[in-house]
C-alpha cells in the first residue's frame, strides 16, 4: 500500500511539474509574442509598401523642415490619396487592392528622387516630401507621377482595373509641420471635390 501511495505521489509531483512546464511555456510565448509586437510598433518602415511610414514621417518631416528653414531653401509637401479605393477593393478583392498599393509606391518612389522622403501614412494615402525644389518643379514632379499613374497599364492585375490619384500640395515656408500638412490636406480634399485625378495646390 506504501508502495502504491508513493506511485501516486510521483504521478502528482510530474503532474504539477508538467503544469509548470506548461505554464511557463505558455508565458514565454506571451513575452516573444509582446516583444514582436514592440518591434513592429517601433519599425520604421510599412510591412506592405516598404515605404517610411507615419512614425518614420513624424521623426523626419521635422528634420527636413528645420534644415530647409535654416538655409531659407524651398519644400513641398504633397498629400497623395487614392481615388474611390474603396471600389477598388470591392470590385477586384483586397487582394489586388494590396497589390496596386504596392505598385503605387514603387511608382512614388521611380518619380521622385533619393533625397525625397516618400511614406505611407494611411491605408491609401501617401506623403511626399520634396526638398530643395522650386515649387514650381514639385508641382511638375506631382502632375508627371498624377499623369504616369492614370495612363499606366492596371489591367495586368485584374481586367477592367483603373487606378488614380489626387494630390494635394503645400509649400514651405511656413516652415511648421502641422499648418503645412492641413493646407496639403485641404488642397487634396479641394483636388477630390473638383472631380479626383488632379493635382491641387494651396
Ligand atoms: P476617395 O476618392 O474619396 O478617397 O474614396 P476612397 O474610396 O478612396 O476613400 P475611403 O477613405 O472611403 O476608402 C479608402 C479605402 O481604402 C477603404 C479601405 O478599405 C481601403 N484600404 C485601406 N487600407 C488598405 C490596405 O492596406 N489594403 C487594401 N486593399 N485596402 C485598404
Ligand atoms: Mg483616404
Ligand atoms: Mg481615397
Amino acid at each position: 500500500q506504501l508502495r502504491a501511495q508513493s506511485r501516486l505521489f510521483v504521478t502528482r509531483v510530474e503532474a504539477e511539474q508538467a503544469r509548470l512546464q506548461a505554464e511557463r511555456a505558455r508565458l514565454e510565448a506571451q513575452i516573444a509574442h509582446t516583444r514582436a509586437a514592440e518591434f513592429e510598433a517601433h519599425a520604421l518602415s510599412d510591412q506592405l509598401t516598404g515605404l517610411a511610414n507615419r512614425r518614420h514621417l513624424d521623426m523626419q518631416l521635422p528634420l527636413l523642415l528645420g534644415h530647409a528653414e535654416q538655409r531659407a531653401q524651398p519644400l513641398t509637401l504633397a498629400l497623395v490619396d487614392v481615388d474611390l479605393f474603396k471600389l477598388v477593393n470591392d470590385r477586384f478583392g483586397h487582394a489586388v487592392g494590396d497589390r496596386v498599393l504596392a505598385a503605387l509606391a514603387q511608382m512614388l518612389r521611380e518619380n521622385t528622387r533619393g533625397s525625397d522622403l516618400v511614406a505611407r501614412i494611411g491605408g491609401e494615402e501617401f506623403l511626399l516630401v520634396l526638398p530643395d525644389a522650386p515649387p514650381a518643379d514639385a508641382l511638375e514632379v506631382c502632375e508627371r507621377l498624377r499623369a504616369r499613374v492614370a495612363a499606366h497599364d492596371w489591367s495586368v492585375l485584374a481586367p477592367g482595373l483603373t487606378v488614380t490619384l489626387s494630390l494635394g500640395l503645400a509649400h514651405a515656408p511656413d516652415y511648421a509641420a502641422q499648418p503645412l500638412f492641413e493646407r496639403a490636406d485641404a488642397a487634396m480634399y479641394r483636388a477630390k471635390h473638383l472631380g479626383r485625378n488632379r493635382v491641387e495646390t494651396a
